[in-house]
């Protein structure tokens, strides 16, 4: 892996590179803040499933304190069969994401993968996601910025700091400067157990704070894929410093028509603010 040099934040990363101490940016979604005191907790269904199930999430993570809601429409889903359950909702499902986060106050965050799909997808969002799988799809990544919606920029599983900088860097220069980063778990070589698929890279929080202005958040539910390790791993997330995280959140969590291992519970998540809260204080970081 080659180093972030002194070459790559002048010539290659100017708009991301940090310019100063201190040099933080701020991304405003709706009524959320992201990069400031206060962390941001995004919260919701892996997949959108239904209008009512999307609408009852979206109350519970708002009465537990989340200030945005995640909720995928269009899914990267690894393998191409389907249960009889319909597992991608499509289109329908951005209005269902977005009519529950009206109905209750919080900001939407969804993935568009899809070139053709950026202007249907950015009629609905507040906040458009660009899958781990797209970090680096360019011309995606063009249209996207041309939208001038905030962008959730996640890593992909193989990237290095640099290559993604160089992506949050095509967004800048493209003209879309509302951009915060998402770690989500890399690929090591040996896992300690086949369910755990990705390592979570906490040190590249810490990391993209010396070397760019952006905030960043962690993602510990498709970084982990294990529902026991969630909870832990997004307080090492605020603990490390992270603006928030990006978690899963479902009624049924073992009955998620997408990644079913992974979600919390209404209960679980609950706690686990509290959880954030107390460290977030610790680091002057309010939830
Ligand atoms: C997601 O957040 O729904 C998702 C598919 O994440 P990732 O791109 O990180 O795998
Ligand atoms: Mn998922």
């Amino acid at each position: 892996m080659k180093d972030i040099s002194a070459n790559d934040l002048r010539d290659n990363i100017p708009l991301v590179a940090k310019q100063h101490d201190g040099h933080k940016s701020t991304v405003r979604v709706g009524n959320a803040v992201i990069g400031g005191e206060a962390l941001v907790v995004m919260a919701g269904p892996c997949a959108v499933e239904t209008p009512e199930l999307t609408l009852d999430i979206a109350k519970a993570v708002k009465a537990a304190g989340a200030t945005m809601l995640r909720g995928g429409a269009f899914k990267p889903l690894t393998f191409p069969y389907r249960r009889g359950f319909m597992m991608e909702i499509g289109e329908p499902g951005l209005a269902w994401l977005k009519a529950a986060g009206d109905a209750v106050g919080l900001p939407v965050v969804t993935e568009v993968m899809d070139v053709r799909m950026v202007d249907t997808v950015a009629k609905h969002a507040d906040m458009l996601q660009i899958g781990a799988r797209n970090m680096a799809n360019f011309p995606l990544l063009i249209e996207v910025a041309r939208t001038r919606k905030p962008v959730l920029l996640k890593r992909h599983f193989g990237a290095s700091l640099r290559d993604w900088l160089g992506a949050a860097e095509y967004l800048y220069y493209y003209g879309n400067t509302q951009v915060v980063l998402c770690e989500r778990g890399v690929v090591a070589p040996h896992t300690h157990e086949v369910t755990s698929r990705f390592i979570v890279d906490l040190q590249v929080v810490p990391a993209v704070r010396e070397y760019s202005h952006l905030p960043v958040i962690v993602d510990p539910s498709h970084s982990t894929f294990k529902r026991s390790y969630v909870a832990a791993i997004a307080c090492g997330a605020i603990g490390v410093g992270a603006d928030g995280i990006i978690i899963d959140v479902h009624r049924e969590p073992e009955k998620a028509a997408v990644d079913p291992l992974q979600a919390l519970s209404y209960d679980a998540f609950g706690t686990l603010m509290g959880q954030m809260r107390g460290i977030g204080a610790v680091l002057g970081r309010t939830v």
